[in-house]
């Protein structure tokens, strides 16, 4: 395995012959997906997504990936292929078509709709190519196929990419269920053919590469799910992406099957169940679904809900019905039915929870204690499967975090993959292709771009820094009245608080200690007050670090007396 360097220099100019390819996200981290490809001076952009924020990120609504290198080269981007609907893989697409507009955006129809939902909020009328697993698609110099994957959402794709440098597939997410709940295998027929084409590189989802053997099929969980709405006494409160179409086909039919109705809850639920519908991809027998008004004049045990959070994910509502603070309120009798992975990020987290949900009547059925989820990924099993039918000259495992891409890319090497053909890169590394050999040339800028209401990228590293000083210690304002145009105190000085606490005998070391900094201004000469504010803060906050060991985010303002 070659594993990039730490510190890599900008990347020379591209070859012209040859490849160039650069991850821009979904390399060390579980979302954000999205891959550069770079042919005759031309761009082809596979995957646009966010990621979510974990606790350490407070306030922000999603990550995007950095369109730095980007921004100059916007005219040559012959277009934005999208492999699936997963939010983690479109949910980028709105700013980068912010940037321009009329890039073309290339994917199936279930994908295209849930982007083109997307895309109505932001005010965005986007240029739309449909296309079908099996069809073909010419962006530019890049010559495109598409073939059927299974993943954890409908009408999945996996992308080869021809140009004359050689021929590239990119799995996008997969798995490989052999009994799909709507018959669509991952085409290994067509990476058979592939792999007697000759394929020169093989960009594959590594997110599941640690688990051993092979992901269980949809169909095995069906006696599970059934057995919840068999024995729940009260409703059945369902928890899932909103974009799991196939899980809520089997929660319809259960509830079908018991004589209950179902209300979607959540924006994001009610609006892609609506689309799936419309497309056919969702078989909804009439009568069954009713808002959720509705289902309140109902006897519990008739009753289903199927939740989501607002940005689709289903952690947000249950952590709001956990607190009360939802408007499904939990009773005596329900049953939660968490249809999702249990662990995206934060462990602890998600089992308190469970533990209130549990503290408030519910029985909370989850991967951990019944057979209710499997994942939409790849185990290791099925990757060795694939590069032994596809027999790539070079592979660049993707979507993961760095254990992941390591393990996906030891399962390669196993296989037969020369050491130095399988590259573990990060974010922004960037890898030429020429003449079938794939190596890493340089880096570019790749920051976390935060999203913050109506912001993308005007919180930085520092906001955070700050916005976690201020959880943890809350805010010290000091006051200084000073004489005009001098350093020297009027009066004592003023603390006021806000979630910081100290006690007096502190903010009197601290006060004492601005008394000797406000005397080496004065004999530095230092009267400006902005310079007399940055001392007086700095100085407060090094005291309080001192003898109370707190570190609130300390403001200082000098005034006139
Ligand atoms: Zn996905």
């Amino acid at each position: 395995m070659h594993t990039a360097p730490r510190d890599l220099s900008r990347p020379p100019v591209a070859p012209s012959q040859g490849l160039r390819i650069t991850p821009l996200g979904g390399i060390g981290e579980i979302g954000r997906n999205m891959t550069v490809f770079e042919h005759a001076g031309k761009l082809l952009v596979v995957d646009c997504g966010v990621l979510f924020p974990e606790d350490t990120q407070p306030g922000i609504d999603v990550i995007l990936p950095d369109f730095t290198s980007l921004e100059s080269r916007l005219d040559d981007i012959e277009a934005i292929v999208l492999t699936h609907g997963h939010e983690d893989h479109i949910g980028g697409v709105p700013y980068l078509l912010k940037q321009r507009p009329d890039i073309p955006v290339v994917g199936s129809q279930l994908t295209l709709a849930f982007l083109s939902a997307k895309l109505t909020e932001h005010n965005i009328k986007p240029v739309l190519v449909h296309v079908e697993a099996g069809g073909r698609h010419a962006a530019g110099p890049f010559a495109l196929e598409f073939i059927a994957v299974n993943h954890s959402i409908p009408d999945g794709l996996a992308v080869v990419i021809r140009t004359a440098a050689g021929v590239v597939l990119h799995t996008g997410d997969f798995r490989m269920d052999q009994f799909p709940l709507d018959g669509r295998l991952t085409d290994l027929r067509a990476f058979g053919r592939l792999g007697e084409e000759g394929l020169d590189l093989l960009l594959v989802d590594s997110t599941n590469a640690e688990i051993p053997g092979f992901t269980i099929s949809e169909t095995e969980l069906t006696p599970a799910i059934d057995q919840v709405f068999t024995t729940t006494p009260g409703r059945v409160i369902v928890s899932s992406f909103a974009s799991h179409v196939h899980r809520i086909q089997q929660v319809l039919d259960a509830s079908d099957a018991r004589g209950r109705k179902v209300a979607f809850v959540g924006r994001s639920m009610v609006r892609n169940m609506r689309i799936a519908r419309e497309l056919g991809y969702l078989t909804v027998p009439r009568g069954l679904v009713i808002d959720y008004a509705k289902t309140r004049n109902l006897p519990p045990n008739k009753v289903t809900l199927i939740c989501t959070g607002s940005q689709g994910e289903p952690m947000a509502a249950l952590a709001r019905m956990a607190n009360e603070t939802h408007e499904v309120r939990i009773s005596d009798g329900d049953t939660v039915l968490l249809a999702s992975s249990l662990i995206p990020g934060n462990e602890s987290a998600i089992y308190g929870i469970i533990n209130k949900l549990t503290d408030l009547g519910a029985n909370v059925v989850h991967k951990g204690n019944a057979r209710v989820h499997v994942s939409g990924h790849a185990s290791a099993g099925e990757l060795v499967y694939c590069y032994n039918i596809l027999r790539p000259r070079n592979v660049m495992p993707v979507h993961g975090e760095p254990k992941h891409l390591r393990a996906n890319g030891a399962l390669a090497e196993r296989t037969g993959v020369p050491t130095d053909n399988v590259l573990i890169v990060r974010d922004g590394v960037v890898v030429d292709m020429v003449d079938g050999v794939a190596r890493i040339v340089g880096q570019v800028e790749n920051d976390l771009v935060y999203v913050d209401g109506q912001t993308v990228g005007h919180v930085t590293e520092d906001t955070l820094a700050d916005r976690r000083k201020l959880s943890a210690a809350g805010v010290l304002t000091v006051l200084a009245f000073l004489r005009s145009g001098t350093a020297e105190l009027a009066e004592p000085l003023e603390y006021l608080h806000r979630g910081s606490v100290h006690g007096q005998d502190s903010l009197d070391n601290a006060s004492r200690a601005v008394d000797k900094a406000l005397a080496d201004a004065t004999r530095n000469k230092t009267t400006a007050g902005d310079q007399l504010e940055e001392i007086i803060a700095t100085t407060v906050a090094r005291s309080l670090a001192r003898s109370s060991r707190r570190e609130p985010v300390v403001i200082a303002v000098v005034l006139d007396a």
